[in-house]
């Protein structure tokens, strides 16, 4: 499928699918905090965040701009698995030829294994939310690297390099503000960032960047 614009009559109306797909089922409750939790710190005037399934066809839709993010693994938040040790990735953009695709990977399966202490002693409930809030963070940071088309990191906020368990899941972790200027920047002029397709492509020779 080609994708064009579709304006409406704010010249600065711009849309954004994140197309996602599960290897395994998130719940409704933890899948409703992770949108909410990305549209609150991706905060760019004018633009409409839209959520689509991939394994859902639709077919007349046209956006300016795609991202495609699957979840690997369980995002199950009781059998939790055990520690994976330091410098685990939690999520990743692919790259082809040093060129940033918006095709990003997230994790569930490491993410809730570096929850554990913060899931101990909590409710099924809030655990379901700590893990959208969680997930939302790294596709947050991947969703970064995409929009202001960029593999470098931050000293700080939701576009630094390595993030800790209290990072994933405390109340505020947003972007700094020259992060969010080089997403809106992008953003507002189109840069290179409009997929082709929305059918999701599965690169070969990709390569993994990224925690
Ligand atoms: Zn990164």
């Amino acid at each position: 499928m080609l994708l064009g614009n579709d304006r409406s009559d704010d010249p600065n109306a711009r849309t954004l699918a994140i197309m996602t797909g599960y290897e395994r089922p998130l719940t409704p409750e933890t899948m409703a905090e992770m949108r909410k939790e990305i549209e609150k710190v991706v905060l760019v005037p004018g633009l409409s965040i839209i959520w689509r399934q991939l394994d859902i066809t639709h077919a007349q839709e046209v956006f300016d701009h795609v991202l495609v993010a699957r979840f690997r693994g369980s995002c199950e938040v009781a059998d939790l698995p055990p520690p994976s040790g330091f410098d685990n990735v939690l999520g990743f953009t692919h790259l082809s030829d040093g060129v940033i695709l918006p095709f990003v990977e997230v994790d569930c399966e490491r993410i809730r294994s570096l929850l554990r202490r913060e899931f101990r002693g909590k409710s099924r409930p809030v655990r379901e939310l700590l893990l959208g809030r969680a997930l939302a963070r790294v596709l947050a940071h991947e969703l970064y690297h995409v929009l202001a088309g960029t593999s470098k990191h931050s000293t700080r906020g939701i576009a630094k390099a390595h993030m800790s368990p209290d990072d994933l899941v405390r109340d505020d972790l947003a972007f700094e503000d020259g992060d969010l200027a080089k997403i809106r920047l992008r953003i507002s002029t189109n840069l290179e960032l409009a997929a082709q397709s929305a059918v999701p492509l599965e690169n070969r020779s990709a390569k993994q960047t990224e925690e």
